[in-house]
């Protein structure tokens, strides 16, 4: 499919026009950022695992009646999708506590909360992503309270869909990050809300039930080994590695020094 404009580009992902009106390509790169942009690295497959898991993910969704934006997958890195506009609020559903909200409130971190705990972030880079409140939201209409009370029902049902599936191969779905988007109507009007975004292994905690280790993005953000091997748990785990993607675990080694003479070079 041929690639349009570049609409938008993300920390991991670019949005181009696609052939169709209303529609987009969501094209899924390596790039690895943490902490607000200060870590970063490229990470190679790490793109066409999330583009394979968030289609896995987004359709099963999609299937028990929560609409996506997804509508295919047309390769290993991209997905055609439709365009919508994003609501500037990061929904961020909490089953166990981590993270931010340890750090925040001081909750050991594996401490199982007594219900699922659903938190607003608004969008803002510049800002890094503050913490906010539904009062903030309806003060400064980042959206409607229609609009936000839609969002926290579609929340707490994707949370009950995504933990459960989880749960079935040995994962604790620990927390993730949900992002939504309005289509609207000709004059304006919002005509539909839609789970947009990813759901991938860099938006959630994902958890092995028995020993706790890590298959998500803090194995990158905490230095805590090979971050496309937690990946490829997942895909295997949720049965949907099977094509050849070419991606082998990669050793992060220390680096070798290569001494060079004249046309010869030795390890040192
Ligand atoms: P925390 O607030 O603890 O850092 O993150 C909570 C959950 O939301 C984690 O699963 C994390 O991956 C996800 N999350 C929150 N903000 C972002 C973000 O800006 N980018 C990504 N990839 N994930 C996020």
């Amino acid at each position: 499919m041929k690639k349009g404009k570049k609409l938008y580009e993300g920390k991991a992902k670019v949005i181009y026009a696609a052939p169709d009106k209303g529609m987009a390509i969501q094209h899924f790169k390596d790039d690895a950022t943490a902490f607000n942009n200060l870590k970063k690295s490229t990470i190679e497959g790490k793109g066409i695992l999330n583009n394979r898991i968030s289609e896995h993910l987004l359709s099963s969704l999609n299937h028990i009646g929560i609409e996506t934006h997804l509508i295919k997958r047309i390769n290993m890195r991209e997905q055609l999708v439709k365009l919508v506009e994003i609501i500037p609020i990061e929904f961020v559903i909490r089953n166990i506590a981590a993270g931010s909200l340890s750090k925040r409130l001081g909750i050991e971190e594996g401490t199982a909360l007594k219900d699922p705990l659903l938190e607003y972030y608004y969008k803002k880079d510049e800002l890094g992503d503050p913490l906010i409140s539904k009062e903030h939201i309806l003060s400064f209409e980042y959206c409607s309270v229609t609009t936000l009370d839609f969002i926290t029902n579609q929340c707490f049902r994707i949370n009950d869909f995504l933990q459960g599936m989880f749960k079935a191969v040995g994962i604790n779905l620990v927390d993730f990050k949900l992002e939504f988007g309005y289509i609207r109507h000709e004059n304006g009007s919002v005509e539909k809300i839609l789970l947009a975004d990813e759901v991938s292994p860099d938006t959630c905690r994902l958890w092995d039930s028995k020993t706790d280790k890590k298959f998500d993005k803090d194995i990158f953000r905490k230095d805590l080994g090979n971050l496309i091997e937690g990946y490829q748990e997942v895909a295997r785990r949720l049965d949907i590695l099977h094509e050849q993607t070419n991606i082998r675990p990669i050793k992060f080694s220390k680096p070798i020094a290569v001494k060079i003479k004249k046309n010869k070079w030795k390890l040192i």
